[in-house]
């Protein structure tokens, strides 16, 4: 027999299953849930691999997932003839965490459980599940197209042994020996149950065994035949996404999301739409509740699963959505697209462009019924992405009006760093003989409320908007007006507040600047290069002095900004 080999894990799985044993002991039966979506995720990709290539079905393109349990050995088993896994890819998927910049991430874990946990979460639950109730795994399995099997058993506590073995059927069996603790799972209404409750939106039959039930005699004697033993399907195997809406309960979309998403937490809003006439798809896409850790690692793999006639093609279609809707999960399942479409066909693409011009806008109105109807859950939102979406405005033209309703700000109204103000607010709450919408950018919350700028609009009760996210004066840059109001920035040249200065107060500066001319040339010729200008103000009320950017000139935070992307 072949050689047994033993490896180690890679330190960020060891965390992962530790944290997930002590995070998840109330919800167990997840664990089926992760292993028949990994079955279903196998399916989709043998079938899109097969497309080209028929023979990878050896004679089997059947595809199906298997449940079954053994009480007196204590075990579930999983079966799926997916596409399978070569030796290469155990090691990568069982070994390790194949996201970039985890390491990175489990470097900021506290050791304090809860917290940690919390973490966790964004990475999704996953194969690892297995072990919350199962003290030894193993996993068998054979690529399609390979000949070699291989064999993958582990503990769950720090490594795993590797084998090659004789494998008949292509795909995997994933057998769980479960903790004696975790003994009810290894009865067959349990995890008929499970499977209903969270499962019954996988596409593919999900079978377990019914045994053969003999030959019986009704209450008025009459026979009722025998019933040999037989697979049975006891899920409804359709795709989720072709069913009627009206059809389609909250929960099980719900179950969908965590599927499709990868994530363990409940999506935040979703929209599922058919759309008919030129271009002929179905849309599912979801909002996450929280941001994943690495929504701001350049290399981190975005967009939608991309179906074309129910036949899965790919993971993280990233054509589909806008830079600025990163987040959205889902998937898109076009009519018109040819099931060899490749990411280079997408990308310059009439289909494509409709469609993301469609899903873009549906994300908007999505987020815009949310914003209306929800205020808490959009509060949410906004705090876990308001910071992308602020990236709208420069990317969508098109959308500008839409996005700047969508946005939340901070403003000296409440003087809170929760950006909870929306500019339809702040029109509301404008005084009649405000004619702009004024604002401020600083590096952190704390410099923004206490700029000097704003005594002069303190004094006068207007409202300004506080700004200090990374993105924001990038952001302002492409914002020009909203409702007719035009920005402008109380930081910026000569700052005329118009109507809102009074005639008298007026009279009183232009005697007091005539006062201090003298003083303004002498702090000129001291300041020499240094500066551009001197001028005498009147914004200031507790403040001797600030410094400003030109009307033309970029502002302390763009240079900031410039000089970070290497400017
Ligand atoms: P995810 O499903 O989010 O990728 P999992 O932890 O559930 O993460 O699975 C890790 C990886 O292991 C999968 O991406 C897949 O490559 C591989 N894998 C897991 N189960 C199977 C299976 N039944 N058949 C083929 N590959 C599998
Ligand atoms: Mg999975």
């Amino acid at each position: 027999t072949a050689q047994k080999e033993t490896l180690g894990f890679q330190t960020e799985v060891k965390q992962l299953l530790n944290l997930m044993i002590h995070s998840l002991y109330s919800n167990k039966e997840i664990f089926l849930r992760e292993l028949v979506s990994n079955a279903s995720d196998a399916a989709d990709k043998l079938r899109f691999l097969a497309l080209s290539n028929g023979e990878l079905y050896e004679n089997d393109a059947d595809l199906k997932v298997r449940i079954s349990a053994d009480k007196e050995a204590n075990t579930v088993t999983i079966t799926d003839n997916g596409i399978g896994m070569t030796r290469d890819e155990v090691i990568s998927s069982l070994g390790t965490i194949a996201k970039s910049g985890t390491a990175e991430f489990f470097k900021n874990l506290t050791g304090d459980q809860s917290k940690d946990s919390q973490l966790i979460g964004q990475f999704g639950v996953g194969f690892y599940s297995a072990f919350i109730v199962a003290d030894q795994v193993t996993v068998r399995t054979r690529k399609a197209g390979e000949s070699q099997g291989i064999e993958w058993q582990s503990a769950g506590e720090g490594e795993y042994t590797l084998q090659e073995i004789a494998k008949e059927s292509r795909g995997t069996e994933i057998i769980l020996h479960l903790r004696e603790e975790e003994k009810e799972f290894a009865d067959e209404w349990r995890l008929r149950s499970i499977v209903t409750k969270y499962s019954d939106h996988i596409s593919i039959p999900v079978e377990m065994y019914k045994a053969e039930v003999p030959e019986s005699e009704g209450p008025d004697g009459e026979k009722i035949a025998a019933e040999p033993a037989k697979w049975e399907g006891i899920n409804r195997a359709t795709a989720l996404w072709t069913r009627d809406k009206s059809e389609v309960t909250d929960e099980e979309y719900k179950e969908f999301y965590k599927h499709v998403g990868h994530d363990w937490e409940e999506p935040l809003s979703w929209a599922h739409n058919k759309v008919e006439g030129k271009t002929e798809y179905t849309s599912l896409l979801y909002i996450p509740k929280k941001a994943p850790f690495d929504l701001w690692n350049r290399e981190r793999q975005s967009g939608l699963k991309l179906y074309v006639q129910r036949v899965f093609i790919m993971d993280d279609a990233e054509q589909f959505m806008p830079s600025y809707l990163r987040f959205v999960k889902g998937l898109l399942d076009s009519n018109d697209l040819p099931l060899n479409v490749s990411r280079e066909i997408l990308q310059d693409n009439k289909v494509t462009q409709a469609i993301r011009k469609g899903c873009t806008s549906r994300v908007l109105k999505m987020l815009e019924r949310m914003a209306k109807n929800r205020a808490d859950d959009y509060q949410t939102f906004w705090n876990e992405f308001g910071q992308v979406i602020k990236e709208g405005p420069a990317e969508d033209m098109a959308n500008k009006e839409v996005i700047a309703k969508l946005l939340r700000f901070s403003s000296t109204h409440t003087d809170d760093s929760t950006q909870n103000v929306s500019l339809e607010q702040y029109i509301e709450r404008m005084n009649s003989e405000q004619d702009k919408i004024y604002y401020v950018v600083a590096d952190s919350f704390a410099a923004a409320k206490s700029s000097p700028h704003l005594e002069i609009f303190r004094k006068k009760g207007i409202e300004v908007l506080l700004l200090s996210d990374r993105v924001d004066e990038w952001m302002m840059s492409h914002l020009t007006e909203f409702n007719e109001k035009s920005f402008q920035s109380i930081t910026r040249g000569d700052l005329d507040l118009g109507k809102l200065d009074d005639e008298e107060a007026k009279k009183a500066q232009e005697e007091s600047e005539k006062e201090v001319a003298g003083l303004v040339e002498r702090i000129k010729t001291a300041l020499g290069d240094n500066v551009k200008d001197v001028r005498f103000t009147h914004r200031l009320t507790d403040s001797p002095a600030c410094v400003v950017a030109d009307d033309n000139d970029m502002s302390s935070q763009m240079q900031k900004l410039m000089e970070s992307v290497g400017q």
